[in-house]
């Protein structure tokens, strides 16, 4: 049995940054081309809405889906096209249509149908249906949709869907400048394309009655119709770019591991089976059946998908946990200055980051201490930390300990040293180290601190301590 080919599409408008939810569109029709090796994924940029397209949207949603795995070279990617290439064949098949009477010409005004049905609900009333006006100005081109009906969608998500042709108006297909509408131009790029799954967000199933029609009026077979549930934000609201952060550039940006994302957004949705949720893009890619997708409305929930990228970070081997950080460790993108920085006491702390980073951007504050001349000024972790009895004498004691040459300057032996003097000072190892903790990095929480002390090296962490004293009397004698 040969077996049909199949040829998917990404289809998206270039109006805005590029949305999770494309990209989730994005990842099951990859996913469904590449389980065939004749299988293609068709990248079609929707551009005719000239006013809202601008070049950067198109190279952002071409990059973005190389970012997730979707590359130009492989050979299941086909294009991009652009839809704007295509209006040739719009127009001729709107005439098509025309001149084989499955569409007409009207030049009814809006104001004339309101008119005409006392209800502005109510859509077309076919007026011109039988008129037999040719193509002039002001006259736009509906399509005939046959009396009778229903149409059935045979969605492979949602199952049949029926719509009753009663309620589906005669639409316009062509505006009176001969420009087509989506519906129109859709259908044809597909038809051209031949496209044979249609696998796309749900907000576009009302369309679907009519791009059926529009494909049998064409003389071919629809494509398998899928739409994908919408995704929710944790009140159940549809995810909106004025109110959630949905673009997949500041999830790249704040350091989220294209592996993790991709495995994140196939689960909107979609569930390999079994309880295991973690599982790498080549176990998935071959698992995906568009029927197995869940109907219902999909929870984006970013703390899940920050949990699942510190699983996927902690999974690097230590030099590709480095190299992953290189980026968020550019000068323009750090607050120490260039010089300062050491390859070898990053690579050194590195493996104390990476088990306690969720996304990449915070290795920045985490480590920041060992380039910056001053440690940062938090003034809420001074606060805490810094009590003027206990933290001052906590202070000075560790300034003075750390002075003996005859203490091997690293963590063990500086835990054992600061454990002491707390006991000496009557306190427990987490309350002695907080002031010591906040003098040296400025911070009172971050990575382990003796680590810490003993990459910063003994002559900063005193020189820091004495920093934090003399600050410490300048505020007692402020407040005096
Ligand atoms: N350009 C349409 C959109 O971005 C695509 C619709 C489709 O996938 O058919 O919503």
């Amino acid at each position: 049995m040969t077996e049909t080919p199949i040829r998917t599409r990404f289809a998206p408008s270039p109006t805005g940054m590029f949305h999770v939810g494309g990209a989730r569109s994005a990842l099951f029709n990859w996913a469904l081309a590449r389980q065939r090796p004749d299988g293609r994924f068709v990248l079609r940029v929707e551009d005719t809405d000239a006013a809202r397209n601008k070049p950067e949207w198109t190279e952002g949603i071409i990059s973005a889906l190389a970012w997730l795995g979707i590359h130009e070279e492989d050979p299941h990617f086909e294009g991009p096209y652009f839809q704007s290439a295509y209006a040739d064949k719009h127009r001729e098949a709107a005439e098509a249509l025309f001149k084989e009477g499955r569409a007409y010409y009207c030049d009814c005004t809006r104001e004339q149908v309101q008119e005409r049905r006392g209800n502005p609900h109510l859509g077309y009333d076919g007026f011109c249906r039988d008129r037999g006006l040719e193509a002039g100005p002001g006259r736009a081109l509906r399509f005939r949709v046959p009396d009778g009906g229903p149409t059935v969608v045979d969605d492979r998500i949602r199952g049949r869907v029926e719509f009753e042709h009663a309620s589906i108006e005669d639409f316009v297909i062509a505006r009176a400048d001969g420009s087509p509408l989506f519906v129109l131009a859709n259908v044809v790029d597909d038809v051209e394309m031949e496209i044979t799954h249609v696998v796309r967000g749900e907000e576009h199933l009302s369309n679907t009655p009519k791009q059926q029609l529009l494909w049998q009026a064409l003389g071919r077979t629809p494509p398998v119709w899928a739409h994908l549930p919408v995704i929710v934000n944790e009140k159940r609201q549809k995810l909106s770019k004025r109110r959630d952060k949905v673009a997949l550039e500041s999830y790249q940006e704040e350091g989220y591991l294209p592996e993790a994302m991709v495995n994140y957004l196939m689960l909107l949705g979609w569930s390999p089976g079994g309880d295991r949720e973690i599982m790498p893009w080549s176990e998935m890619e071959p698992l995906f059946a568009v029927s197995d997708v869940n109907s219902s409305s999909a929870f984006f929930d970013e703390q899940k998908l920050r949990a699942f990228n510190g699983e996927y970070i902690r999974a690097l081997n230590a030099d590709e946990f480095v190299e992953r950080c290189r980026p968020w460790l550019a000068p323009e993108r750090v607050p120490w200055p260039e010089e300062n920085f050491d390859e070898d006491v990053f690579a050194a702390i590195a493996p104390l980051a990476q088990s306690r980073v969720a996304v990449l951007s915070e290795i920045v504050p985490n480590v920041d201490f060992l380039f910056l001349d001053e440690p940062v000024e938090d003034e809420k972790s001074w606060s805490k930390a810094m009590k003027p009895g206990a933290g001052r004498e906590m202070l000075a004691a560790a300034l003075e300990r750390f002075a003996d040459p005859a203490l091997p300057w690293e963590a063990g032996t500086l835990k054992g040293a600061l454990e002491e003097i707390g006991a000496s000072l009557g306190l427990k190892l987490g309350k002695a180290q907080a002031p010591v903790r906040v003098a040296v990095t400025g911070r009172t929480v971050g990575l382990p601190l003796f680590e810490s002390l003993e990459l910063l090296g003994r002559e900063r962490v005193r020189e820091r301590l004495r920093a934090a004293l003399a600050k410490l009397e300048r505020d007692a004698s402020a407040s005096a």
